[in-house]
């Protein structure tokens, strides 16, 4: 099998069930799955949902899918990219998938602009993206991702997977992660706001002042000015872009 469009099989049963458990702990009415390949984890997921809808790219895979669960009644396959699915017709659903890599960061964009309509997504990701997830302040891997993610949602990392427990195992360790939305963005303006704090990371070793001082020249007026993005908690970044936009 060729590796194109991250076509890493998971292979580890025990991961696949864990992951399974963690998207449905108890029945759910849908699922989402995002890249069901060949449908290793789609099995699990059918056992705990009333309908699990499958979303898949590669048409050949597709053909396998739909050979596979012939006359199984509650999945429902879409040969489609997720890229240009609309999910939001699906929601409420649980959101559950090994992602393909390549295109990890468009998904998880579209997956937080889902929230709070899913209950969770539980997502198997590269490790360098649960740790960039999951981040505290002052962190090397603590960046725009990790502020963006926190808007929308609390982050878990459920476990860490290694190569081998995929096929063709990939170059990256993994792991899967738990998104849980909060009940609502936790700031005013969240989109204006993410804008703001992607101003704040753009030379991620400069200085906020410098950073900010060409749109915000008050920065140099603040405590926070000597600071670096990545030393900002959310509620840090809140403050900021109170003082020096929302009064703008
Ligand atoms: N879920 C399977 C498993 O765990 O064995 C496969 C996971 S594999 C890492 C990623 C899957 O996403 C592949 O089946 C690939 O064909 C599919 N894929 C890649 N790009 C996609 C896209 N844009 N939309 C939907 N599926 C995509």
């Amino acid at each position: 099998m060729p590796r194109k469009l991250g076509q890493h099989f998971l292979r580890n049963a025990g991961i696949l069930r864990r992951i399974a458990e963690a998207a449905a702990p108890e029945p759910v009415d849908t699922v989402v799955e995002i890249g069901p390949g060949k449908g290793a984890l789609t099995g699990y997921l059918l056992e705990r949902a009333r309908r699990v809808v499958a979303v898949e790219v590669d048409r050949e895979l597709v053909e396998g899918l739909r050979h596979r669960f012939s006359g199984v009644e509650n999945l429902e396959i879409l040969q489609a990219d997720v890229l240009k699915t609309d999910l939001a017709r699906y929601m409420p659903a649980v959101i559950a998938g090994n992602l393909p890599y390549y295109i990890t960061s468009p998904i998880l964009e579209r997956v937080l602009q889902l929230t709070p309509r899913f209950p969770r997504a539980v997502l198997l990701v590269q490790k360098e993206v649960a740790d960039r997830l999951t981040a505290r302040p002052g962190r090397r891997t603590y960046g725009y991702l990790t502020v963006a993610a926190a808007v929308f949602a609390e982050v878990r990392v459920l476990c860490r997977v290694s190569p081998g427990s995929f096929s063709p195992p990939p170059k990256v360790e993994s792991a899967v992660v738990i998104l849980e939305p909060h009940p609502g963005p936790l700031v005013a303006e969240p989109a204006r706001f993410l804008e703001f704090v992607s101003t704040c990371f753009r030379g991620k070793r400069k200085t906020l002042k410098n950073n900010l001082r060409s749109l915000y020249p008050r920065i140099s007026e603040l405590p926070e000015a000597s600071l670096r993005a990545e030393q900002l908690s959310l509620q840090q970044f809140e403050k900021l872009y109170g003082a020096l936009v929302r009064t703008v």
